[in-house]
C-alpha cells in the first residue's frame, strides 16, 4: 500500500491499530454534506482569510521585518500563526485539486522565506519591535506554538505538492526553524517548553515527513518537560498551561482548553512514536475524564471566559458555555489520533459529534462569518456587542485563531473519513464520496445525517477477501446491512459491522442507521441543565430558536417556554427551509413567570395554556436569520401540569 497521506501519517513503526488513507485515495463529493462544506471552505473561507490577513495586518507584519513595509505592529503577538494556518489551508487544498501553487502560496512562501532571520528564527513581532525579548518569556511568548503551526504548513506542502517550488521554499523555512529549535532546546540544550502548545504535534509530523528523529527527540523532550514548573506561575496559575504535573500522572483534563487538547494531541504522536504504552493510556484516561464530566452535548469543551478554560467537573452553563471553536477543532484531531493508536469506535462518534455541532456551528451557511465561543444558549437581552459572545458570528476577530483553523480542517476533512489496510476500508465518517484502500474502491451515496441510508457501491474490486467496516454510532440503536438486497445478520463489534468476501464490481452495500428524534437529559450533577431536556435526531443537536416560534408564542418571552415531553417529537422533512429536517416538538409558555426574582418555593407557577408545534433547527444552523435568543437544552413541563 502507497504512503499514508493528511495531517496525522504515523511511520510503519508506530502504534497504530488504524492507517489514514493515500493521497488521492479519498474523495468527497459535494452532494453531501461534508463535500459541500469543503467546498465552501475552498470558495468562501479560504478566500476570505486570505483576504482578512492583508486588511488586518498579519501580513505587513511580516513585510515589516523584510523592510517592506514602514508602519506598527497590528494585532495579536502571535499573528503570524493565522497567515501559517491560511497556508496550511491553502496547501490542503492543492493537494485536493492539484495545479498551479495560487499567488496567496507562492507570495506567501516568498516573503516567509526573506523574512526569516539567518538562524532560523521566523517571528514577526519579535523580529521587528522586541528583539530584546526574543526567547525570554516563552510561558507568554507563542514563538514555539508560532513555530509549530509553521511546521505544520510545511508538512501540509511536503505531502500535497513536493513538487512545487512554492512548497519547497515553505518546508525549507519551516526546517530551519525547527532546527534552530533542536539546537537551542533539544538534548543537552536549554530546559524549557512553551507556555502554548502546538510545537509536540508539529515536530512529530515533521519528523514522519523527513525521517530526521531529532525532531521526534525534541517532541518527547517538550511533552516530557511540561509539569516541572518550567513555566513559573503567571496570572492563571501552572494548571493553566498544564505545567502543574506531568502528563504521565494527571488525570483530569485542566487549564485552557485549547492548549490542553493541544498538548494531549502532542502527547499521543509520541507516545505512538515512540512505543509508550503508558503515555497512550495517560491520554486515554484523559480523555474519559474530559467527556465524562467536562463536555458540553455538542462535544464543545471550556466553560469559563476568564482563562478559556474546563471548569470544575459537571460545570457546563450553557449560556455562558465558552466553548471556543478551536477547541473543538484541537478535541476532533487528538480523537483522530486516539483512533488511528487504537481502532476504538468511541473516538470516531466523539470526531462526528464535534464535526455536525461544535465545528460545525461556528461557521455561517455562506463561510465567511465566525464564531469564537459557542455558547449552547443565548438569552433575550443577550448584551452581545463585546467580541466575547457576540449575537451573531462575525466575520473576523482581534485574536482570529478560530477562521484559519476551521479553514485548515475543512481543507483537509476528506483524510479524517475512513482509514484503510491492503484488506479493506474502515468508514468512520458517512459522507458523499469515494474511497479507496486496497485496490478496491467503494463510491458511498448518502444524505447523512439528515438521511438513514448509506449506500456502497463497488466499483473496483479487490482480487480476494477484502473487509468492509462501518461503523454504527453510539447513539443508534438500530442499525440494518444488507448486501446486494440480501439482509445480513451481523451484529457490530466493537463499534463496526465488518463484511469480508470477495468482492464484485457493482456490489452494493445498503447500511441503514435508524435515526428516530431523541430526547436527552443531563446528568444530574450538570445543575445548570437540571429539568431541561435536548433533542437530537442522528448525530445532529437540536435548538430552539426564537425566528421559528410561531405567532402564538411570539410574544412571549423565550426563557419561558418549555416542552412537554408527554407529546412525541417527529422529524419533519422541509428542503426548502433552513434544514432539510427539523424536529418539531410542543412548546407552551409557563404562566405565573412574571413577578419576583425570589418567591415562595411552594410557588411553582404552572404551565401556561398557549401550546404550538415548533420546529427545532439544527444547533449548527443557529444564528444564520435576524439575532435573537436559542436555546438547546428546553426546560421540560413537569409532569401533572
Ligand atoms: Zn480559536
Amino acid at each position: 500500500m502507497t504512503a499514508s497521506y493528511g495531517p496525522v501519517v504515523p511511520t510503519d513503526h508506530a502504534l497504530a491499530a488504524l492507517r489514514p488513507l493515500p493521497a488521492g485515495a479519498a474523495h468527497l463529493t459535494p452532494d453531501g454534506l461534508l463535500g459541500e462544506w469543503q467546498d465552501r471552505n475552498a470558495t468562501a473561507t479560504l478566500r476570505h482569510c486570505a483576504e482578512a490577513l492583508e486588511e488586518h495586518g498579519n501580513l505587513a507584519n511580516l513585510r515589516r521585518v523584510t523592510g517592506d513595509h514602514d508602519g506598527p505592529f497590528t494585532g495579536m503577538w502571535f499573528a503570524d500563526t493565522d497567515v501559517h494556518k491560511t497556508l496550511e489551508a491553502a496547501l490542503w487544498e492543492l493537494g485536493r485539486s492539484p495545479g498551479r501553487a495560487p499567488a496567496f502560496v507562492t507570495e506567501t512562501a516568498a516573503l516567509l522565506e526573506k523574512a526569516q532571520d539567518p538562524d532560523g528564527y521566523l517571528d514577526s513581532f519579535y523580529q521587528a519591535g522586541h528583539r530584546e525579548r526574543q526567547w525570554t518569556e516563552l510561558h507568554y511568548s507563542h514563538e514555539m506554538y508560532t513555530a509549530g503551526h509553521l511546521i505544520q504548513a510545511a508538512v501540509a506542502a511536503a505531502r500535497s505538492a513536493a513538487g512545487d517550488a512554492a512548497a519547497q521554499q515553505i518546508v525549507g523555512v519551516a526546517r530551519r526553524f525547527a532546527d534552530l529549535l533542536v539546537q537551542r532546546y533539544g538534548t543537552g540544550g536549554i530546559d524549557a517548553v512553551c507556555g502554548h502548545p502546538e510545537i509536540e504535534t508539529a515536530l512529530v509530523e515533521l519528523y514522519r515527513v523527513t525521517g530526521h528523529r531529532p525532531y521526534l527527540a525534541l517532541a518527547t523532550r517538550f511533552v516530557g518537560l511540561r509539569g516541572h514548573g518550567l513555566l513559573g506561575d503567571d496570572r492563571f496559575g501552572p494548571r493553566y498551561f498544564q505545567d502543574h504535573m506531568p502528563v504521565q500522572d494527571a488525570d483530569e483534563v485542566t487549564g485552557h482548553v485549547v492548549r490542553q487538547v493541544y498538548l494531549l494531541a502532542g502527547a499521543v504522536d509520541v507516545a505512538v512514536e515512540n512505543g509508550d504504552q503508558d503515555l497512550l493510556r495517560a491520554a486515554e484516561r484523559l480523555w474519559e475524564s474530559a467527556l465524562s464530566s467536562k463536555t458540553y452535548l455538542t462535544g464543545g469543551q471550556g466553560s469559563r471566559h476568564r482563562d478559556e478554560a474546563f471548569g470544575d467537573p459537571y460545570e457546563l452553563p450553557p449560556d455562558r458555555a465558552y466553548a471556543e471553536t478551536c477547541a473543538a477543532i484541537g478535541s476532533f484531531q487528538w480523537a483522530w489520533r486516539l483512533l488511528l493508536a487504537t481502532g476504538r469506535a468511541r473516538y470516531a462518534d466523539e470526531m462526528e459529534r464535534l464535526l455536525y455541532n461544535g465545528i460545525a456551528a461556528s461557521t455561517a451557511t455562506g463561510g465567511t462569518a465566525f464564531f469564537y465561543s459557542n455558547p449552547l444558549q443565548l438569552r433575550t437581552g443577550h448584551d452581545g456587542s463585546g467580541e466575547d459572545a457576540p449575537s451573531q458570528r462575525l466575520s473576523w476577530y482581534s485574536c482570529a485563531c478560530c477562521p484559519p483553523n476551521l479553514a485548515r480542517l475543512m481543507a483537509s476533512l476528506h483524510t479524517y473519513a475512513a482509514t484503510g489496510s491492503p484488506t479493506g476500508l474502515q468508514v468512520h465518517l458517512y459522507a458523499a464520496g469515494t474511497f479507496t484502500a486496497g485496490g478496491q474502491t467503494v463510491r458511498v451515496e448518502t444524505a447523512y445525517p439528515w438521511n438513514e441510508t448509506v449506500s456502497l457501491t463497488v466499483t473496483d474490486a479487490a482480487e480476494g477477501p477484502w473487509t468492509l467496516a462501518l461503523r454504527v454510532p453510539a447513539w443508534c440503536a438500530d442499525a440494518r446491512l444488507s448486501v446486494n438486497g440480501s439482509l445480513v445478520r451481523a451484529g457490530a463489534q466493537e463499534g463496526y459491522l465488518r463484511l469480508t468476501r470477495t468482492w464484485r464490481p457493482g456490489d452494493r452495500v445498503e447500511l441503514v442507521l435508524a435515526m428516530p428524534p431523541r430526547l436527552i437529559t443531563a446528568h444530574p450533577r450538570v445543575d445548570a441543565v437540571r429539568g431541561t431536556v435536548a433533542l437530537a435526531r442522528g448525530p445532529v443537536v437540536y435548538c430552539l430558536e426564537h425566528a421559528d416560534l410561531p405567532a402564538t408564542l411570539a410574544g412571549e418571552v423565550f426563557e419561558d417556554l418549555e416542552l412537554d415531553p408527554s407529546v412525541p417529537v417527529t422529524a419533519v422533512r422541509d428542503e426548502a427551509g433552513i434544514a432539510p429536517v427539523t424536529l418539531h416538538a410542543s412548546i407552551r409558555a409557563r404562566a405565573g413567570a412574571a413577578g419576583a426574582l425570589y418567591r415562595s418555593a411552594a410557588d411553582v407557577g404552572t404551565a401556561g395554556t398557549v401550546a404550538a408545534t415548533v420546529p427545532a433547527i439544527p444547533y449548527f444552523l443557529w444564528a444564520n436569520r435576524a439575532a435573537g435568543p436559542m436555546r438547546v437544552w428546553i426546560p421540560r413541563t413537569p409532569p401533572g401540569n
